[in-house]
């Protein structure tokens, strides 16, 4: 039996505080520059709800670096397991 780890992106937007963190991440790993227009991610402030949206892009590629520096739980990395049966009778 293999045991399979797999880290999977929660997302909770109620808990985002705008701080940006995660799109100037994004765009340091990717573009080499502190600049959020070149991230993956966007913070769509919703002055009617008074919360934060979260959108990822299609060119995200899941490196899920900016869950690993979000400081709210906003973006949280999440460990999911399994099993694998090919040895296993
Ligand atoms: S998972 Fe990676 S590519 Fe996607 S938004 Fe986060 S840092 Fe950018
Ligand atoms: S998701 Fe996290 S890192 Fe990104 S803006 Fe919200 S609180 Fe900041």
């Amino acid at each position: 039996m293999v045991i399979l780890l797999t880290k999977v992106i929660v997302i909770r937007p109620s808990r985002c505080i705008g701080c940006s963190t995660c799109a100037l991440t994004c765009s340091l790993v990717h573009h080499g520059e502190f600049n959020p227009q070149r991230a993956n991610i966007r913070i769509v402030r919703d002055d009617f709800a008074g919360r934060f949206e979260l959108r990822f892009s299609s060119s995200c590629n899941e490196c899920k670096q900016c869950a690993r520096v979000c400081p709210s739980g906003a973006l949280q990395l999440v460990e999911l397991s399994g099993e694998s049966g090919v040895n296993d009778r």
